[in-house]
């Protein structure tokens, strides 16, 4: 079954198609639509690995017209009549979706009732399905949901400590996301340790520039950082994750912003940008190697978080068999790994320092790399998501089953 998954932002389209066998033929990004200058670039990938790319620069004018080009640049290569279906990638499910959906008109009214639970993500993913489904009726399309893998979340864990009402009226719980990442590489690293993912205790931690962290017990999610939305938690680029509530009262009243102002603030303006004013961990790592304070201070604010919540999660899973690195900074910034798990001894966790430099986890096979000592207790993973990969997946497990 030949799956395009599409990803749909504000003012991006990111598409990838697979083939049947897994194998990735084309991608591509529509991106800045509606702006006044727009830009598409599309790749064909042969069997020998060899790509082509082309790129045209003019503006889109919406949605629909980014879906257009890309079924066009589909065509072009010769692939847009062999499409078996669409897959979506949505960030909110709400506690109603805990699985890939097959899509149809009443799936997209209960997906825009969770928009004012995602006023900031789903509005757009919701746009992507739209334009898709009027273009392409023909095809199948489903809906993979961020939080769906987080469907396992125990009471104990995802509720808050508020008032009842807040939950029942308002959907005021925590629900996780990037769990088609966190679902992914928990395989991965199954399938690289040799056992079966039922009899393993895992801590997932995707740290690109948005992170979370996810204890994953025998397969299932039991405690994950993200909450009802995805700022809490970790410190990620441009996100605070966890604050005291009360911050937020205060700088309202003493700096006079709006609750709009500050949920920006807290979303663009906090984590490593509000720490040390750089957000790429690239430049902060180079900055801090040069002896800059401010960028020192925001690494070890980063890693101190992450430390917490690897002491945390041990003894919420009661017990540790790995621990799995991934996305942009998980995957590549070996001096953040070692940062994070330095003196981990006490939960039987050891880095191998040459092995953490040298992990290209680009070039291994199936994309994993062990880190730890010889005598680590804890393996320690370095996995490359793949998040597009996991869509068309479970977009093919959903169809296979409706
Ligand atoms: P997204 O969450 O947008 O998918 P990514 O997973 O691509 O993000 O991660 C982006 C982050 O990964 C950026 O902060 C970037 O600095 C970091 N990153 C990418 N490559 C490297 C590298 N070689 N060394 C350190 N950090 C890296």
């Amino acid at each position: 079954m030949q799956v395009l998954v599409l990803n749909s932002g504000s003012s991006s389209i990111k598409y990838r198609l697979f083939l049947g066998d897994g194998a990735e033929v084309a991608s591509g990004l529509v991106e800045r639509i509606g702006e006044a200058t727009g830009r598409a670039t599309h790749r064909t990938l042969a069997p020998d690995g060899t790509a082509e790319e082309t790129v045209e620069e003019e503006p889109v004018a919406d949605h629909e017209d980014g879906f257009a080009r890309i079924v066009a640049a589909l065509e072009a290569a010769g692939r847009a009549d062999d499409l078996d279906a669409i897959g979506h990638r949505v960030v909110h499910g709400g506690a109603e979706f805990v699985a890939p959906t097959p899509i149809d008109d009443a799936v997209i009214d209960r997906i825009r009732a969770q928009v004012p639970l995602a006023p900031l993500h789903n509005p757009a993913n919701l746009t992507g399905i739209e334009v898709a489904t009027r273009l392409r009726p023909d095809l199948p399309q489903v809906a993979v949901f961020d939080t769906a893998f987080h469907g396992t979340l125990p009471p104990h864990a995802y509720r808050y400590a508020v008032p009842a009402a807040w939950e029942h009226e308002h959907g005021v719980r925590r629900y996780g996301f990037h769990g088609t990442s966190h679902a992914f590489v928990a395989r991965r690293a199954a399938g690289f340790l040799g056992r079966p993912l039922e009899d393993l205790k895992l801590i997932t931690l995707h740290l690109g520039n948005g992170a979370s962290v996810t204890a994953i017990d025998g397969g299932a999610s039991v405690e994950t950082s993200m909450g009802l939305s995805p700022l809490e938690g970790l410190v990620m680029g441009t996100r605070s994750g966890d604050i005291d509530p009360a911050v937020i009262f205060h700088i309202q009243r003493v700096a006079g912003l709006s609750p709009d102002e500050v949920e920006r603030a807290l979303n663009r303006e906090g984590g490593l940008l509000g720490l040390c004013g750089d957000n790429d961990l690239r430049t902060i790592e180079a900055r801090a190697a040069d002896g800059d304070e401010q960028a020192e201070i925001a690494l070890e604010v980063y890693a101190h978080r992450i430390r917490k919540y690897l002491g945390a999660y041990a003894a919420v899973l009661g017990g540790l068999d790995a621990v799995v690195f991934t996305a942009g900074v998980g995957e590549n910034a070996a001096s953040v790994r070692a940062r994070i798990c330095r003196d981990l001894e006490v939960l039987g966790v050891e880095v191998e320092p040459r092995r953490n430099g040298a992990a290209a986890v680009g070039e291994a096979d199936e994309g994993v790399v062990a880190i730890q000592a010889d005598g680590s207790r804890v393996a320690v993973l370095v996995v490359a998501t793949d998040e597009e990969r996991e869509i068309a997946e479970q977009t093919r497990v959903a169809l296979a089953g409706a």
